[in-house]
């Protein structure tokens, strides 16, 4: 066995455990071994029923004396043993655990981990953790115990995989493959720290806090080390590309443009687009992110860029995230194209190819069905989805890649239609907030530009965890608000009622049930399931006004625009990370109006609330997004592994100097070693990585 075995091969791991191990995403022995804790309960305190005080997290060894299930009048089972250490006998309590009485017999010696109570004037422990010992004599030369009398790791679970079968089968794997395991780091670049197999040991089984710390280093350094590696590789690799020709940008182009806008651009947009000029009048082709909270306005900024490039009779493809996006900006770009000589397209799943000159925009046409003239010729700007990676789309003449939101797409997608367009100017934007450290880390290979203003005029969102018992209340507010002409989003977790999510709110039912609570509005219904033609549609006349209130799911996270929408309302709050409430929140607030966000939770208790708590009173973006990491790990901020950049499974943002560190030894690296062929092991670990950040 090494560590590309599929879990499969594993005796004791049958399809159904399978399926469920897929479902963590693990699937072979590596994954299992990197599927680290996310916290640990310290039962290093080893002491005496005697010596033991109330409220006391404690280990202790003894015997059972009884064992039984008692049914309660509600019929719930409890499970009671009296186990006696030689000290103080206690009681051991499990609530719905009957199947103990199997496992567990009277004269049974276990180790026993748990909160010291009193009840009833006696010391009993609730729920212990506990494992068998074979005698209290020889325990001390027996196994290391795993579930008990340590730390203890917790993993994440699923439902029918439990911590305690994760570390009773990682357990019995590692020494199996840690002889297996080469470390590839030479020594000069891993001076201090512990090797890998200590590492990987330690992470699961460590034996004090300071070894846990010791294998963190060691794991964090290693996530972020390749990271580096490969994002200076890419920078590398494209220095090298093959030059373009420089575009002309006219500075009466320029000035005529952004004197048509309805707005003024903040300092911030003329600066970022100071930067993507300076790019475009290069023979280097551009390769640039920007980064701007929600709002910022960063779609102007791409679309001047992508006018200036059709000045020089270059097109430009613009891909978004989604079809309601990608409709949004074919909608935004005609309107801020409109007083221009400029084709602009829509290129998506169910629409190909529909083009309205920017010339008839708001003449001709009305209603959204004959609005579109198609015409056979490519447009200047095409704007879609990831169908515009479709072979069907002649990409010819291309100047310009915009991917919008771009953390929403596989790194796959973005280079290949990077390749097929032959490596025109590139420039990505996301709203993900990313201290500057980590940017540079994640994105070395990107040059970067920050939106960091918002246009004058905005008013923080005034945000309140609203409690149930207002409900009523907050939706004469909405009806108010609604009737004075402002719009509102109404935001469930589901699409349709779930059999076993029953409080969690759909969008669908929610959109009938409220017809009621409004039936002086035009409601409307918006989901991910909904085809391309209706969501359109739907979008297009919430922008216009003609849909008042919109029942929709998060699909609206990424980019909906409609400054006159004031209020969102977020059922089950608690299902969403903060960095994507902070999304949705960023809906409304987009004019000048003071603008609502009301959260409802189900769970008003505990860790949710005070999160939500958090979210009331804080408006940045990063703050927002670290806390998140905090609690949640980086796949929420950064999407799920097939969507995000990098998935780090142990690294901090947090920890600057690590990254300070990681930055320079893999500098140091490429210096001494530019192909890798020193360092093979570190070469082969790269590939992995590297095919999805290099730019060929
Ligand atoms: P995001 O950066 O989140 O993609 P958008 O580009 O969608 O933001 O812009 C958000 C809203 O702000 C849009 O309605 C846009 O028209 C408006 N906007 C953009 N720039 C300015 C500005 N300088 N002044 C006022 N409004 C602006
Ligand atoms: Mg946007």
């Amino acid at each position: 066995m090494d560590l590309n075995s599929s879990l499969a091969a594993i005796s004791g791991i049958g399809p159904s455990l399978l399926y469920k191990l897929n479902k963590l995403n693990l699937n072979t022995v590596e994954d299992l071994i990197y599927h680290f804790p996310f916290r640990y309960d310290d039962f290093s305190n080893n002491t005496s029923a005697l010596d033991a005080q109330i409220g006391e997290s404690v280990t202790l060894q003894g015997e059972i004396w009884s064992i039984s299930n008692i049914y309660t009048r509600s019929r719930k089972i409890i499970t009671k043993a009296i186990f006696n250490d030689g000290t103080s006998p206690i009681e051991l309590t499990w609530f719905n655990s009957s199947w103990l009485t199997k496992q567990i017999q009277t004269g049974d010696r276990l180790q026993v981990s748990g909160k010291i109570s009193k009840y009833k004037n006696k010391l009993s422990i609730i729920a212990p953790r506990w494992e068998k010992i074979e005698s209290l004599q020889s325990s001390a030369i027996s196994r290391q115990t795993i579930h008990t009398g340590r730390l203890v790791p917790i993993y994440p679970e699923t439902e029918g995989l439990s911590s305690k079968w994760l570390r009773a089968k990682i357990t019995k794997l590692l020494p199996q493959i840690t002889g297996k395991i080469q470390d590839p780091l030479p020594d000069d670049i891993r001076s201090t720290m512990i090797c890998l197999t200590s590492a990987l040991e330690q992470i699961h089984f460590p034996k004090t806090w300071e070894d846990l710390e010791k294998s963190r280093e060691r794991l964090s350094f290693d996530e972020l080390f390749y990271v580096s590696l490969a994002t200076q590789k890419a920078r590398l690799a494209w220095r090298r590309k093959p030059l373009v020709e420089p575009l002309k940008i006219k500075q009466s182009d320029l000035r005529d443009f952004i004197g048509k806008l309805p707005f003024k651009l903040t300092s911030a947009q003329h600066k970022v687009l100071k930067e993507i000029l300076r790019n475009l009048v290069k023979n280097q082709p551009m390769n640039r992110l920007i980064q701007g909270e929600v709002g910022s306005g960063k779609t102007v900024v791409a679309a001047i860029a992508a006018y200036l490039v059709h000045k020089n009779n270059l097109r430009t493809l613009f891909m978004a995230p989604t079809e309601i996006l990608a409709f949004q900006h074919f909608e935004t770009l005609t309107k801020l194209l409109s007083p221009f000589e400029v084709t602009v397209g829509i290129y998506t799943g169910s629409r190909k190819y529909q083009v309205l000159s920017s010339k008839y925009y708001g003449k001709k046409q009305k209603t959204i069905n004959t609005k579109y003239i198609i015409h056979t010729t490519i447009p200047d700007i095409t704007i879609g989805t990831h169908a515009l990676l479709s072979p069907k789309l002649s990409i010819e003449n291309v100047g310009l890649i915009i991917v919008d939101e771009q953390q929403r797409f596989g790194v796959e997608q973005r280079t290949f239609l990077r390749k097929r367009a032959k490596v025109p100017h590139f420039l990505t934007m996301t709203a993900t907030p990313i201290p500057r450290t980590v940017a540079l880390t994640l994105y070395g290979d990107l040059d970067m530009s920050v939106i960091d203003e918002l246009p004058k005029g905005r008013q923080i969102v005034k945000t309140y965890l609203v409690p149930e018992r207002k409900r009523l209340d907050s939706y004469k507010f909405i009806a108010k608000k609604v009737a004075g002409g402002d719009q509102a989003y109404i935001i469930t977790p589901l699409i349709e009622a779930s059999e076993t999510l029953k409080t969690v709110k759909a969008a669908k039912v929610e959109f009938e049930n409220l017809q009621k609570v409004f039936p002086n509005f035009k409601l409307g219904l918006l989901h991910g399931r909904l085809k391309g033609k209706e969501k359109e549609e739907i979008t297009h006349d919430f922008r216009q006004g003609k849909i008042q209130i919109l029942v929709s799911t998060s699909v609206v996270e990424v980019g909906m625009d409609n400054p006159n929408a004031t209020i969102i309302v977020i059922e089950g709050a608690e299902r969403f990370g903060l960095a994507q409430l902070h999304q949705l929140r960023g809906r409304v607030g987009r004019g000048t109006k003071e603008s609502y966000c009301l959260l409802y939770t189900s769970n008003t208790s505990g860790d949710d609330s005070r999160r939500l708590k958090f979210l009331e009173k804080t408006f940045d973006g990063l703050k927002l997004a670290e806390l998140d990491l905090k609690i949640r790990g980086s796949g929420q901020i950064f999407g799920s592994a097939q969507s995000g950049r990098f998935e780090f499974k142990i690294a901090s943002f947090s920890n600057i100097s690590l990254l300070e560190k990681t930055k320079q030894a893999a500098r140091d690296l490429l210096a001494k070693d530019p192909a890798l062929d020193k360092h093979p092991l570190i070469k082969a670990k790269l590939q992995d990585i590297a095919s999805e950040v290099m730019p060929d």
